[in-house]
C-alpha cells in the first residue's frame, strides 16, 4: 500500500530496523523466556535488555517499573482496576471528558455497575483541564486519578506533573494514559509524582499489541492476569516476547529521533498547518495550538462532514482520520469535539492529520496542493455552506 498517510496518532508502521530485531524471535530464538535452559536465556536476555530500552525513553528510576502488556487498552485498565482494588475504601476516580474510550468505557462500567463516584473533569474551548475543577474533585476519597498526557484527537498536552503532585497530596494515585505521548515528548517519569502510565508499541513504529504499563517503585499493585509468575507476577501469561523486544528497539529509535520529532516534524505540521489555514475559508485548528504534541493538527473544516473529506483524500492516496478510528461511523461529532463546545457545523468537518518522522516535505505539498480543491468541492454540495458563503467570514472561533 503506498501513499500518503497521515494518520499516525491511529497506528504507525513498523521502523524497518524494529522488524529486523524482532525477527530472530520466530526462528532460531523461539525459547520460552521463563525456561531454566539456554533456549529460554537467550530470549530472557533480549527481554530484559527492552525493558531497559523503555525505562530509558520514560525516564524511569528502575527497570523493574516497567510491566508488560498487550497494549494501551491492557495498560489503562489494569492501571485503574489494580488502584481501585488496592484500596477498597476509597470510592471515587477522578478522570477527564476528552480521555480515551479504553478510560472512559471503564469510568462507566465502574460507576453503572460497581457505584463508583467518577468526577469527569471538562475542557476549555482550546481542550484545557478545567484545574479548578480538578482540584475541588480531589479528596481523600479518591482512589485513582487518570487524565491523558496528550490527547489523541487534537493532540493537547495537559499538565499531568503538576497534576500528579496534587494527587498525592490528596493522597490518591495517579495513572496517565499517555499512549500518545510517549515518544514524541521528553519524558522524566523518576523525577515526577506519575505513579502509573500507559503507552502503546504501535503508536510509535512498534507492532499492534504490545504495549507496556509504568508502575513506580512502591505503588500498590494488585494483577488483572493472574497465572504465572512472569512480570514480576504483574501480568501473568507467556511473555510476547517479540513484541517487547520489538517495543524496546521501538523506544530505544524515539529517543534517538526525539529532536527530529521536536522540529523537522513539528515545522512540517506547522507547514501543512499555514497552508491549509490560508487557502480555504472557514476553518479553524481545534485545541490549544501552543501547547500539543508537534505531529498533531486538527482543523474543523465548516459545513461539511470529515467522513467525506476522508473519502476524497483517499481517491488521492491520503489517510487522515475524522475524531478517533474507534468513533468514526457514528454520526455524532466525537466527544473530544463536543467537550470543547466546538458548533456542530464545525466539529462534523473536524480532520485529524498525524504525521511521523515518516512523512515528507512533498507529501506536505500534495495536501495543501489537493485539499482546497476538496473542500470547495463538498461546500458545493453543502445546503448549510450555501447560505454561509453569503456572508464569509474569518472564522473567530464561536467558542470560547
Ligand atoms: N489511549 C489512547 C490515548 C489512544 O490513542 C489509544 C489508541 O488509539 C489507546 C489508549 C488504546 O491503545 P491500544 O490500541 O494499544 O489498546
Amino acid at each position: 500500500m503506498t501513499g500518503i498517510y497521515l494518520d499516525n496518532n491511529a497506528t504507525t508502521r513498523v521502523d524497518p530496523l524494529v522488524l529486523a530485531e524482532m525477527l530472530p524471535l520466530f526462528t532460531e530464538q523461539f525459547g520460552n523466556p521463563s525456561s531454566m535452559h539456554g533456549f529460554g536465556a537467550a530470549v530472557g536476555g533480549k527481554v530484559e535488555w527492552a525493558r531497559q530500552q523503555v525505562q530509558a525513553l520514560l525516564g524511569a528510576a528502575h527497570d523493574s517499573e516497567i510491566v508488560f502488556t498487550s497494549g494501551g487498552t491492557e495498560s489503562d485498565n489494569t492501571a485503574i482496576l489494580s488502584t481501585l482494588e488496592a484500596f477498597p475504601k476509597k470510592r471515587e476516580i477522578i478522570t477527564s471528558v476528552v480521555e480515551h474510550p479504553a478510560v472512559l468505557a471503564l469510568c462507566e462500567y465502574l460507576e453503572k455497575k460497581r457505584g463508583y463516584t467518577v468526577h469527569r473533569i471538562p475542557v476549555d474551548g482550546k481542550g484545557n483541564l478545567d484545574t479548578d475543577a480538578y482540584d475541588r474533585a480531589l479528596s481523600e476519597n479518591v482512589a485513582i486519578v487518570s487524565i491523558m498526557w496528550a490527547n489523541n484527537e487534537t493532540g493537547t498536552l495537559f499538565p499531568v506533573e503538576e497534576l500528579a503532585r496534587k494527587a498525592r497530596a490528596a493522597g490518591a494515585l495517579f495513572h496517565t494514559d499517555a499512549v500518545q505521548a510517549v515518544g514524541k515528548i521528553p519524558m522524566r517519569l523518576a523525577d515526577s509524582a506519575i505513579d502509573l502510565l500507559s503507552l502503546s508499541g504501535h503508536k510509535l513504529h512498534a507492532p499492534k499489541g504490545i504495549g507496556a504499563l509504568y508502575v513506580k517503585r512502591g505503588t500498590r499493585f494488585r494483577p488483572m492476569m493472574r497465572g504465572g509468575h512472569q512480570e514480576r507476577s504483574r501480568r501473568a501469561g507467556t511473555e510476547n516476547a517479540p513484541g517487547i523486544v520489538g517495543l524496546g528497539a521501538a523506544a530505544e529509535l524515539a529517543l534517538h529521533h526525539m529532536a527530529d520529532e521536536n522540529t523537522r516534524v513539528r515545522a512540517l505540521r506547522d507547514r501543512l498547518e499555514r497552508g491549509l489555514l490560508a487557502a480555504i475559508p472557514n476553518c479553524f485548528v481545534t485545541g490549544n495550538p501552543d501547547n500539543r504534541l508537534p505531529n498533531t493538527c486538527n482543523i474543523a473544516f465548516e459545513f461539511i462532514e470529515g467522513e467525506a473529506i476522508l473519502l476524497l483524500l483517499n481517491e488521492h492516496g491520503i489517510a487522515a482520520s475524522s475524531g478517533s478510528a474507534c468513533t468514526s461511523g457514528s454520526l455524532e461529532p466525537s466527544h473530544v469535539m463536543r467537550a470543547m463546545g466546538v458548533p456542530y457545523t464545525a466539529a462534523h468537518g473536524a480532520t485529524r492529520f498525524s504525521l511521523s518522522r515518516d512523512t515528507t516535505d512533498a507529501e506536505i505539498d500534495t495536501v495543501i496542493k489537493v485539499m482546497p480543491g476538496i473542500i470547495a468541492r463538498l461546500r458545493a454540495l453543502s445546503p448549510y455552506w450555501a447560505g454561509a458563503e453569503k456572508a464569509p467570514r474569518e472564522f473567530a472561533p464561536v467558542y470560547s
